[in-house]
């Protein structure tokens, strides 16, 4: 038979190493791609069910909680999201999104998309909001669900969360906390901070490949899923179904990305080996190499101390500077990958991550001096 299209040729796939020092993805290291090399096995297999429950014990770890709905959604940084959303709101629930950058903001559109009563506080990019704000919002009109993220990846603020939960449960809210570019690389003790619901992404500081969504529920949104009175609005992000095949039950719920989860297993793994405290400490000390070595070449940080995010850094784009051939140019010539600025900030700052495995001081001399060969 002749086919209407033709097969196409196409090299096999072959890519050069390159240091990612964008806000991710990070390095991943070599012997968390081969375990996606592993044997395929089936998604009931007693050996994947067993890597599960590892899985599941040393995210608990990373979050630093107990709490037993505590698992990989299947998809990026942004599925976690869409699962905290679609879970915890019901149609006409109040919600209070805070937003002070680009996920913030896509956090507000997955409310709404779930039908939220929808309220937006709203501070300018690179600020940080204060308790007192966030609760002067709640007394004068409570919320259901209240959404804020940790480090925002876009101007590179981290936001303080000590005090919020019992503020926000004095009056009656869930907190939801986006950590996807800090989980593993900055202090982040969930259950000490007794956060309702946190997630975060596989690529960033756990430094895995892209692809699975940690994302741990404490008890009273656990008690919040359970009373709902309508269906969760998405059928495959629906924790109900879900949990049922990540716990006991191990029910059918969608066949889950078997190497994707070997390599969060193993990236995992090497996280706990080098313990969160000692990987905390490298982060930091990375980033304040990075902090220096930034100063010396004259370049100016978007966020002052000490709401600066270690795991990226915003950089001001000097007058006069092609910020876009800079990128390229680091890339082409020092096969390092940083990141422009998004919404607002385009082509205002560079946006530098040293996250996960990508966290060394070697990374950080090399853009360093690729920065310098091209500035001076
Ligand atoms: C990267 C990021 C996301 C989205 O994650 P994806 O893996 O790109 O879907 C959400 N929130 C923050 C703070 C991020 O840095």
């Amino acid at each position: 038979m002749k086919l209407p299209y033709s097969a196409p040729v196409h090299p096999p796939l072959e890519s050069d190493s390159r240091i990612l020092l964008g806000p991710g993805p990070s390095n991943v290291e070599p012997q968390v791609l081969q375990a996606m090399a592993a044997s395929m096995v089936g998604h009931l297999d007693p050996f994947f069910l067993e890597a599960m429950d590892r899985i599941q014990d040393l995210l608990r770890y990373a979050f630093q909680s107990q709490n037993p709905l505590t698992i990989p959604v299947s998809g990026t940084g942004s599925a976690a999201m869409e699962t905290a959303m679609a879970n915890l709101i019901e149609p006409g629930d109040p919600v209070l999104v805070c937003v002070n950058g680009f996920f913030g903001e896509r956090m507000a559109d997955m409310a709404r998309r779930y039908q939220g009563e929808v309220r937006i506080l709203q501070r300018p990019w690179a600020e940080v909001f204060g308790l007192e704000e966030i609760e002067a919002e709640l007394k004068a009109r409570p919320a259901k669900v209240v959404a804020v993220v940790h480090g925002e990846t876009s101007t590179g603020a981290l936001q303080p969360l000590e005090g919020m939960v019992d503020m926000v449960r004095e009056h009656g809210g869930l907190l939801v906390v986006d950590a996807v570019a800090t989980l593993g690389g900055v202090p982040l003790l969930v259950d000490e901070l007794d956060l309702d619901v946190c997630y975060s992404g596989s690529q960033k500081c756990l430094s895995a490949p892209p692809g699975l969504g940690p994302i741990t529920i404490g008890p009273r949104a656990a008690a919040a899923l359970a009373g709902r009175k309508t269906a969760v609005g998405s059928w495959y992000f629906d924790l109900t179904g879900v949990q049922k095949y990540w716990g006991k039950e191990r029910t059918y719920h969608h066949t889950a990305p078997i190497s994707a989860n070997f390599a969060l297993y193993e990236a995992l793994r090497l996280l706990a080996a080098e313990g969160l405290e000692a990987r905390w400490a490298r982060h930091r000390r990375c980033a304040e190499l990075l902090w220096e070595g930034l100063a010396a070449l004259d370049l100016t940080l978007l966020i002052p101390e000490p709401y600066r995010m270690v795991t990226v850094t915003t950089v001001r784009v000097p007058d006069g500077v092609n910020e876009a051939q800079v990128r390229a140019r680091l890339r082409e010539e020092f096969h390092i990958e940083i990141a422009g600025g998004l919404g607002v900030l385009k082509g205002k700052v560079w946006r530098i991550g040293l996250m996960g495995h990508s966290a060394r001081e070697q990374n950080v001399a090399a853009l360093l001096g690729g920065l310098e060969a091209i500035l001076h």
